[in-house]
């Protein structure tokens, strides 16, 4: 079996290498797969295509660094993951717009918000382990209860495409500042930033073989990836559909999973709210082109202010500016692919057909071209619909009118996720009122997008499993362990 020789790829003027890196080491496959930019469709260059070999070989790679990681004190590895952070904040210029030639982000959040908390990803969780990962001694009759957090072994991690870096380094920190090694495979759509990664690890010391990145399909490296017996973690951010189908992969080895799956989180607006805060978050929803897991994108507003919402927010959203991503004064890029793209317009038509009325946008954006869909607001959809309950993953906002609190908290805990829920009120006995009874990870009340890592993220009912920040990323990646000591027995 021969690989193919791989060029380097030049995006933005940065090189990167498209081959898999593993045990430290480039690695070629035998066939490729073409990368485009969403923003005008133009060929980035040919990347390796894994499947079940190169899985095979990096796991095996994993595995073989395991030990002398998981033995290195807490501080020396915590020392790596900080240069490694400085090394992303040195590159961060070349990381955002590599990021957004691949996935079509605004560059503007890619270097203000995005980047930055990925190097703020690898020294927090450093941070933790050193300075946070502490419980406190109890004693049972007389015995002394002590918890740690031993390394596990390999994590198998596999990330989406909408904000492709961030939230790989969101478990690969937590994962080695554990002691575990890791195998990334990263979105098929958007490859390239995992790359540059594996050379800053590289240039940061990090050992040969302790995170390890094979790029490919998500049927075909992905597949092989969480079917493989030698991980001791999978750990998933996606779809609900490619988690299902990963958990029945697990099932056979009993693989331990963590998933952060997708969402349909409502956002209420109260009788009492500032209706222009009201506006303004809920334009927010927008952000990324819609493709926010945590978007609040059903609009839920109290009927005896439901116009004056209406006519704010509309006037809030006709400011937003669509276009390059790399433009600075762009609000909205383009969709990530054209396979997304038509996904989200076949939701809008079908929403349409099903008598649901457009009340803004609904349509390719004709002056752009490619893969730009409008913002977009649907009213009057049938309750129960397609539109109301599956997560279109776009720049598309439902809005419904409610008249009591009963019938708002009825309507936002009405589908099967339970991720995110924004509130927006002037009143915070009545804000407090309806947040206790909401059935979502996070919550934020007049606001949106404030994230910390120290707090809990994750979601309920399909929204995932389990909850990642602080110690809880913790508890997953690592083996929680109790140690009694007696009182007696000791030759003292
Ligand atoms: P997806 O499930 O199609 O793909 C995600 C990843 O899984 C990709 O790397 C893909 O290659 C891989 N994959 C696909 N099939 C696989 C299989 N059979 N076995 C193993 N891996 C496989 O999701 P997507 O379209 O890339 O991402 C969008 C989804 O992600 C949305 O539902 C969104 O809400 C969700 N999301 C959730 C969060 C969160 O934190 N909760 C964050 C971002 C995105």
């Amino acid at each position: 079996m021969t690989s193919i020789d791989l060029a380097d790829v030049t995006v933005a003027g940065v090189s990167v290498d498209p081959r898999h890196f593993i045990g430290g080491r480039r690695v070629a496959s035998k066939t490729t797969f073409a990368n485009t930019s969403p923003i005008d469709g133009s060929e980035l260059g040919n990347i390796a295509r894994g499947g079940a070999h190169e899985i095979d070989l990096a796991v095996a790679a994993a595995r073989e660094a395991f030990p002398a990681w998981a033995a290195m004190p807490t501080a020396e590895r915590a020392a790596i993951l900080n240069r490694i952070a400085d090394l992303v904040e040195e590159r961060l210029p070349e990381l955002a717009n590599v990021e957004t030639m691949d996935n079509g982000g605004l560059l503007r959040s890619n270097l203000r918000g995005v980047m930055p908390r990925v190097a703020h990803n690898f020294r927090f969780f450093a941070d933790w382990a050193v300075n946070h990962l502490t419980h406190d001694d109890f004693e049972t009759r007389g015995h002394t209860n002590h918890v740690s957090w031993d390394p596990s072994g390999v994590a198998g991690l596999i990330t989406p495409w909408n904000a492709p870096l961030m939230l790989a380094t969101w478990k690969i920190a937590p994962a080695l500042a554990a002691g575990d090694t890791v195998v990334l495979k990263p979105a098929e759509w958007t490859p390239l930033t995992a790359s540059l990664l594996a050379d800053i690890c590289t240039e940061a010391g990090l050992p040969d073989g302790v995170f390890n990145l094979v790029q490919g399909f998500g049927r075909e490296a992905g597949a092989a990836l969480v079917a493989h017996p030698g991980l001791s973690r999978i750990s998933f951010t996606g779809s609900v559909p490619t988690a299902k189908s990963i958990a029945r992969a697990a099932a056979d080895n009993l693989t331990p999973c963590s998933f952060e799956l997708g969402g349909k989180s409502p956002c209420i607006v109260l009788a009492d709210a500032d209706i222009e805060l009201a506006a303004a978050l809920a334009v927010e929803q927008y952000d990324n082109a819609g493709q926010v897991c945590l978007s609040g994108t059903r609009l839920l507003v109290h009927e005896s202010i439901a116009d004056d919402f209406a006519t704010a927010f509309q006037a809030k959203a006709a400011s937003l500016r669509q276009g390059d991503p790399r433009d600075p004064d762009t609000d909205i890029g383009p969709q990530v692919h054209a396979v997304h793209f038509e996904r989200i317009k076949g939701f809008v038509d079908r929403a349409e057909a099903d008598g649901a009325r457009i009340l803004m946008g609904g349509t390719p954006n004709a002056d752009l071209g490619g893969l730009y869909f409008t913002p977009t607001l649907v009213g009057d959809a049938a309750r129960g619909s397609e539109i109301l309950t599956q997560e279109v993953f776009g720049p598309v906002l439902t809005m419904q009118k409610f008249a009591t609190d009963e019938e708002a908290l009825e309507l936002a805990n009405g589908t099967e996720f339970g991720l995110a829920a924004v509130v927006v009120s002037g009143d915070r006995a009545h804000a407090a009122a309806i947040t206790e009874r909401l059935v979502a990870g996070t919550i934020w009340v007049n606001c949106f997008f404030v994230r910390d890592l120290r707090a809990p993220f994750g979601g309920s009912k399909k929204s995932g499993v389990g909850r990642e920040g602080g110690t809880w990323s913790f508890d997953f990646y690592a083996d929680v362990k109790n140690t009694v000591v007696a009182p007696h027995g000791w030759k003292e």
